[in-house]
């Protein structure tokens, strides 16, 4: 490395005379200054005068180091002498790219060297210049973010990308986490890898020409205890930040050339006076150029706007009963806490305020639809139930007749049926629909039953055909399928037939919904797989009955926490088939590494060998579904060319059109195919009963639930079935987590661990609960206060079910708000 400003050379020539050097002196000086009690006395003239006499002499950091010595208090005197000497002593490191010119900005009237403190605050003595007060414009929620303090039309359509298109939603835009700089790390500890975030002084900075062309930023960042490079890809930065400014920076660690450096780290300067000691700060989600910084100073800007107007809709003795804070208090500690204290209860309000609109909603909802949803009674008649269990080809476990007992009893009844059915994939939910269908077509009714995909609806379909078709004649429903690809000339009679009352169960996927499709009466509805249809669409299935309002089934099997299921479907009475049928051979889990693998692929070809089919999941790709279908056409091709070419590969991702989805899993139904490569599209209920492998690579990188999904595509026949969950590198909680995955087959102790490690985060994302509802701070939340928000949602409701009374008038119109994605769908009757 170079020295382009020739001052190492000439201090080594000093050093080397054995003489007292330059440099000596000055440290000998400031040792002095030291024990002086930091009065700026050591020469007369201070400083300034050292300054003018060793300048030339000791590398320019040093003097940077002790700019505007004067003005600071003896605290920072003494981190400014600290910094000095042992700059003095060690020299930084120069930048390491070719660094023509650093720009001289030591000089001149800069504020005061913001030492490196930490976590003490900086406290300069004299402030240097006073900035004029910023007028805030006050500003309404509503407000569109554009014209807020420091936002364009550009920055307006970055934001619009975050979503953000207003105040509220700025007020609103979480943080993907907090970063405490009281908590900092020293520069001396950092280790190769990991995401931290420092804070410093720059000791230098400079725009450097780069071979492309585009020119970059190149610093060097001091603490007491050392130094690190940063570049940034852009000229940018060397523009708003300068020498002697102290920074902070966040950013994973990279090294080059044996040295530690952060390349394009979030940075944030940190203004004099600030006191890092109870400094917490937000780090927001970004978009291509969108910066953390604007990002912080629109949030700011946006508090500062609207601060002392933010209503609190929450009714006072609600809030001071469950211990919430104001609601203008919350959205500023939740961005920009003073302690994790603050931001804890900040966190809990707004989440709370969430968790009660949602449950508010719900529990109304199930009310109004209970008031005037008038149901067909239907009598159940016990010898024609007795028909449908004789022949059935086995009898139903204790959690299904259970369950079948739930529904029943709720078809006899006036009040229209909600319910949900959850069980575990092959706890036999469809045999339970099946019952309450033929029972509802022993009353006269029609059933139709709704499922997310073509594939589902024919597995469906087949399954009841098949049922049924064991019946006598005159027990026997005749039952139909509808979905997109059902042929036009196909149509025609099956409309007719359901509109004269001959098609007496039709299943299919949404196609169910649409405006042809007129029953002659239907009385009884099923949505399979709920959480992929959005309550409005229930809603639309629903209003196909005429007079009165069938009652409705929703299956799920994803299972979800007791604890969850309740207030997660707080419209749905929910029954729960936690039981397999006998007789079920438990899939065997192993957990494979990927130096293993071979062992997995033989498991593989030992299955197709007995006749058997398997299933190999690819690695999930979250970026995006496009570059997880690269992965999986390429990792298919490898398998079929490089490990299995006596074996038929078939290929199965989300990217593929519905139809040839659907011709790839017929053909492997069908044993076209021996080994299915797929990636997580396969995770709803297909059912191929003679697969027995599934080969699950990246296991890691699913969620236990999801991975409970796949394991539950095999072990669906009369052989034993084995999963092989493959994972690389996998920390300790990963290794746990596998762990457990292999100790059960219960999905609902596999949810509740997930519930326990990931939050109800996951549960919210797939908008389990089938609602479209503005749920932005809710996937932070925890299960407690979910509890605490239904039940206070059930008192409030108890004393002023339609939210009438003169102090709930501010609730009731947040809650309108709220559900106005979902206007209507509650009520369709
Ligand atoms: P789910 O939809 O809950 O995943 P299914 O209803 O598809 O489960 O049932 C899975 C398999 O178990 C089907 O082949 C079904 O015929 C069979 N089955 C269901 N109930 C029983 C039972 N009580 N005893 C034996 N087999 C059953
Ligand atoms: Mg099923």
């Amino acid at each position: 490395m170079t020295d382009v400003r020739g001052r190492g050379p000439a201090m080594a020539a000093t050093t080397e005379t054995g003489k007292r050097s330059k440099k000596d002196e000055l440290l000998e000086l400031l040792r002095d200054e030291w024990r002086l009690g930091c009065a700026n006395g050591v020469v007369s003239g201070g400083m300034r005068a050292l300054q003018a006499e060793y300048g030339p002499f000791v590398p320019p950091e040093v003097f940077v180091a002790l700019r505007h010595y004067s003005t600071l208090d003896v605290a920072n005197r003494k981190r400014a002498l600290t910094l000095a000497g042992k700059l003095l002593r060690e020299p930084p490191p120069l930048p390491q790219t070719p660094t023509p010119r650093i720009r001289a900005n030591g000089e001149g009237d800069h504020p005061p060297p913001r030492a490196l403190v930490r976590p003490a605050a900086v406290t300069p003595a004299a402030p240097p210049k006073p900035k004029p007060p910023i007028v805030i414009k006050p500003m309404a929620p509503g407000d569109e973010v554009m014209y807020l303090r420091g936002v364009g039309p550009k920055n307006a359509a970055l934001f619009e990308k975050l979503g953000v298109r207003t105040i509220n939603d700025v007020l609103y835009l979480v943080p993907r986490r907090h970063d405490d700089y009281s908590q900092l790390r020293p520069l001396s500890h950092l280790n190769y890898g990991e995401v931290v975030t420092v804070v410093g002084m720059v000791m230098r900075i400079a725009e450097v020409p780069t071979s492309t062309g585009k020119p970059r930023t190149q610093a060097v960042l001091m603490d007491e205890t050392g130094t690190i490079n940063v570049t940034w890809f852009s000229p940018y930065v060397a523009r708003q930040l300068h020498t002697g400014d102290t920074a902070a920076l966040s950013g994973a660690v990279g090294e080059f050339h044996g040295a530690l450096i952060f390349t394009n780290p979030e940075w944030e300067r940190i203004e004099p006076g600030t006191d890092l000691g109870s400094r917490i700060m937000p780090v927001y989600p970004l978009t291509d150029g969108l910066y953390q910084k604007t990002v912080r100073n629109v949030v700011r800007a946006a508090l500062a706007a609207t601060e002392g107007q933010i209503a609190d809709w929450m009714p006072e003795p609600i809030r001071a009963a469950q211990g919430l804070i104001p609601l203008g208090e919350a959205l500023a500690q939740f961005h920009f806490p003073e302690s994790p204290d603050t931001y804890a209860l900040a966190r809990t309000r707004l989440t709370f305020d969430e968790y009660f609109l949602m449950q508010l909603g719900m529990v109304q909802r199930k009310q109004a639809w209970q008031a005037d949803a008038k149901g067909a009674g239907m009598p159940i008649d016990p010898a024609s139930l007795q028909v449908f269990l004789e022949h059935l080809p086995f009898t139903l476990t204790g959690a299904q007749q259970r369950t079948l007992d739930d529904i029943l009893k709720e078809m006899r009844g006036e009040v229209a049926m909600s319910r949900l059915v959850q069980g575990d994939v092959g706890s036999g939910k469809t045999v339970v629909a099946a019952a309450a269908m033929f029972t509802a077509h022993h009353n006269g009714y029609q059933s139709a039953l709704m499922a997310p995909t073509e594939i589902l609806a024919e597995q469906h379909y087949r399954t009841l055909t098949r049922l049924f078709s064991a019946f006598p004649p005159e027990h026997r429903p005749y039952v139909e399928i509808l979905t997109g690809s059902t042929r036009v000339t196909q149509r025609r009679p099956i409309l007719d037939g359901l509109q004269r009352g001959i098609v007496h169960i039709l299943v299919g996927t949404h196609a169910l919904i649409e405006d042809p499709v007129v029953f002659s009466n239907l009385g009884f509805v099923v949505v399979d797989e709920q959480h992929r249809f959005g309550v409005g669409q229930r809603a639309r299935l629903r209003a196909k009955a005429r007079s009165i309002a069938p009652h409705m089934l929703v299956m799920t099997a994803t299972p979800i926490p007791r604890s969850l299921a309740l207030t997660l479907h707080g419209d749905l009475d929910v029954s729960t088939i936690d039981e397999l049928p006998p007789g079920r051979m438990p899939v065997e889990t192993h957990i494979v590494r990927g130096d293993e693998r071979e062992r997995a692929y033989d498991i593989v070809r030992d299955a197709v060998d007995a006749e058997n089919q398997a299933f190999i999941i690819c690695p999930l790709v979250e970026e995006s579904e496009t570059l997880e279908a690269k992965s999986a056409v390429a990792e298919h091709k490898r398998l079929q060319e490089a490990v299995f070419p006596e074996l038929s590969l078939g290929l199965l991702h989300g990217k593929m059109p519905p139809r040839t989805k659907e011709k790839v899993m017929s053909a492997f139904r069908n044993r076209e195919y021996d080994v299915l490569v797929a990636t997580s599209v396969v995770e709803v209920g297909i059912d191929v009963p003679n697969a027995t492998v599934m080969l699950i690579e990246g296991a890691d990188r699913f969620g236990l639930s999801q991975l409970h999904q796949f394991r539950g595509r095999v072990g669906r026949g009369s052989d034993a079935s084995t999963c092989l969950l493959i994972a690389d590198d996998v920390g300790r909680a990963g290794q746990e987590r596998l762990a457990l995955m292999a100790s059960t087959n219960d999905g609902f102790v596999l949810a509740e661990a997930d519930l326990q490690m990931r939050g109800p985060g996951d549960l919210f994302g797939t908008a389990q609960s089938g609602y479209d509802l503005p749920l932005r701070v809710a996937a932070l939340g925890d299960t407690r206060t979910l509890e605490r928000a239904r039940h206070a949602a059930e008192a409030v409701l108890a004393t002023d079910p339609h939210l009438m009374q003169p102090q709930h008038a501010a609730l009731h119109a947040r809650l309108d708000a709220f559900w106005s994605h979902e206007a209507g769908a509650g009520d369709v009757s």
